[in-house]
C-alpha cells in the first residue's frame, strides 16, 4: 500500500539524517499517524496520484502541503504528550493539524489565506478530526485566548521568531520553526523555553518553506 511505502521511506530518511535529528528513529505514535492520515484527502484532485510521494505538493494560492518527512520530524521533535495543547501557524491543507490531532488533546491552527482555512476546516470536520480548531487570521500574533501552549509548530518560514509566540509558549514547552528568507537558506530551529523565559534553540537542518506573510 502506497501509504505504508511512504512510511518506510520516511524511516529510511530519518536513519540517513539521524545526526541532524539526534535520534535514530521517530516515535511509534508519530509513525502510526503518518500511516493512518489519508494524505490524498488533503491535496487537490489533480495531484492525488502523487499524494504518497515524499515531497511537497501545491495546494493553490502559492502555498504547499509540506513534504511528509518534514511533517514527521517536526512533529516528533516536539516530544508531544497526550494532554498537550498545540498551536500551529499555517493550517494550509490541514494535514499537519490532522497528524497532530491523534497525538495531543487540542490543536489550534491559524491560516491567513481565508479560502485555504475554510477548506481545511471543512475537511477536518468531514474526516472527524474534532479536536482541531481552525481560525482565519495572522498567526504571527498567536492565539492568546487559548495560551499558554505546550508546543508551537510554525509551518511557514519566518524572518525571526515571533515574540507573541514565545510569550504564548509554556515554560518547558517547545517550538519548531523554520527561520530564514525566501532567498537565503532557512534553518529549522527547535526552541525550548526555559525558566524566566530564556530561549534555547538548536539548529536541526536546512529546509525550504513558503514565507510567513501578514502585516507585522
Ligand atoms: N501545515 C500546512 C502547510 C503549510 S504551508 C499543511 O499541513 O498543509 C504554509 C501556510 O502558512 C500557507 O497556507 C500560508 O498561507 C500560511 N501562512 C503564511 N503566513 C501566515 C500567517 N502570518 N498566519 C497564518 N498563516 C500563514
Amino acid at each position: 500500500m502506497a501509504r505504508q511505502e511512504l512510511v518506510n521511506e520516511i524511516k529510511e530518511n530519518v536513519r540517513a539524517t539521524r545526526f541532524y535529528l539526534d535520534r535514530e528513529k521517530l516515535d511509534e505514535k508519530v509513525m502510526r499517524m503518518l500511516a493512518t492520515v489519508p494524505r490524498h484527502e488533503f491535496v487537490p484532485q489533480d495531484s492525488r496520484r502523487f499524494a504518497y510521494e515524499n515531497r511537497p505538493l501545491s495546494i493553490g494560492y502559492g502555498q504547499t502541503i509540506s513534504q511528509p518527512y518534514i511533517v514527521a520530524i517536526m512533529t516528533d521533535l516536539l516530544d508531544l504528550h497526550p494532554d498537550a495543547k498545540v498551536l500551529e501557524l499555517g493550517t494550509g491543507s490541514g494535514y499537519q493539524a490532522a497528524i497532530l490531532s491523534g497525538l495531543v488533546k487540542e490543536v489550534y491552527t491559524i491560516e491567513i489565506v481565508e479560502a485555504l482555512g475554510l477548506k481545511a476546516k471543512e475537511r477536518l470536520v468531514r474526516l472527524g478530526y474534532d479536536n482541531v480548531t481552525v481560525k482565519i487570521g495572522d498567526g504571527y500574533y498567536g492565539w492568546d485566548e487559548h495560551a499558554p501552549f505546550d508546543a508551537i509548530i510554525v509551518t511557514a518560514a519566518a524572518s525571526h521568531i515571533p515574540p507573541p509566540l514565545t510569550q504564548q509558549l509554556k515554560v518547558g514547552g517547545k517550538m519548531i520553526i523554520p527561520v530564514g528568507t525566501m532567498f537565503l537558506t532557512q534553518q529549522l530551529l527547535l526552541v525550548t523555553k526555559q525558566e524566566k523565559g530564556k530561549l534555547v534553540s538548536r539548529q536541526i537542518l536546512p529546509v525550504r518553506f513558503v514565507p510567513v506573510t501578514g502585516g507585522h
